[in-house]
């Protein structure tokens, strides 16, 4: 069976799928999109994904394309019908179809809506985060909302392409103090050198990770010194752990930065136990 994608209203061969030429989305950029992984063919924290979805719809003044429970029934289909058991449900939402103008249209056109599923093998991924992974870093030049989710992420394409150049997964944007805000596609942590484990707070310009707020109440029980306080690529270096968070990565340890082992080169006990208990609390909550 081949790939099915829900586009406007209708389940379609992945193929086949498109969308008008006069789709602000592929015209502006004008939408939003949200990430889930699926564990055991159900979503992994649901309801944060839904949460950042209607908040970035929200801040872009774009209405829902349906309700919650009605999107709920159309991802699940989505993944049911790609028969996916692990992996990732991508959804998009543009302001939908106009004529070619930069002010929202008037009247509002009905938004478009586009999801697709894809597996990811889990064995791979396990391979992957039991021998880490490297970043490298990228000076920061993202717009001042980062915090919603939009389709805008020509940086982004541009710093994953670095990395990958450079035979990493990820790259880290630096902002103009010279602190690390996030990775193109996650949330960027640190064991400090004193043991401390950091991440950035969320005033700062950086997407409000929903791996990163579960993790953050997983940590609260478990004894951990935690600090939402920013760090330098070099303390990065200096640290005793590195990880990142998202829906495409989970928990995935990070052993080199720009070329230089953290810690001893292999992923640490910290990242490690994280991984295991994120994943325990996703494939417990999924929906
Ligand atoms: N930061 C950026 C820029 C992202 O694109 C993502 C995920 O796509 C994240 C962080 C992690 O967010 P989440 O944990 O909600 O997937």
């Amino acid at each position: 069976m081949g790939r099915i994608a829900y586009v406007n209203g209708r389940f379609v061969r992945h193929a086949e799928a498109a969308v008008h030429i006069e789709d602000r989305g592929y015209q502006f950029s004008d939408g939003v999109y949200e990430v889930w992984a699926v564990l055991d063919g159900k979503l992994a924290d649901s309801a944060g994904h839904f949460a950042r979805l209607k908040r970035s719809l929200g801040e872009l003044r774009i209405p829902a394309p349906m309700s919650d429970a009605a999107l709920k029934i159309v991802l699940a289909e989505t993944v049911r019908k790609n028969r996916i058991r692990e992996g990732l449900v991508y959804l998009q939402v543009t302001r939908g179809v106009a004529p070619r103008d930069h002010p929202f249209p008037d009247p509002p056109p009905v938004p478009a809506i586009v999801i697709t599923a894809k597996a990811v093998d889990p064995a791979i991924a396990k391979q992957r985060a039991q021998k880490g992974a490297a970043v490298v870093t990228t000076p920061e030049n993202r717009w001042g909302r980062c915090d919603i989710k939009t389709v805008s992420l020509l940086p982004n394409v541009l710093a994953k392409q670095k990395a990958k150049e450079a035979g990493a997964v990820e790259a880290w944007f630096v902002d103009d103090l010279g602190l690390v805000t996030e990775g193109a596609s996650s949330n960027a942590w640190i064991v400090d050198a004193a043991g401390v484990l950091r991440t950035r707070d969320i005033q700062a310009n950086i997407l409000r990770g929903v791996t990163r707020a579960s993790l953050l109440a997983l940590i609260d029980g478990l004894g951990v010194t935690f600090e939402e306080r920013p760090f330098t690529p070099a303390e990065a270096k200096s640290a005793k752990e590195a990880f990142i968070t998202g829906a495409g990565t989970l928990v995935l340890p990070i052993v080199r930065i720009d070329g230089a082992n953290v810690g001893n080169g292999a992923p640490g006990p910290v990242a490690k136990r994280l991984r295991h208990l994120y994943i325990e609390h996703a494939r417990r909550g999924a929906d």
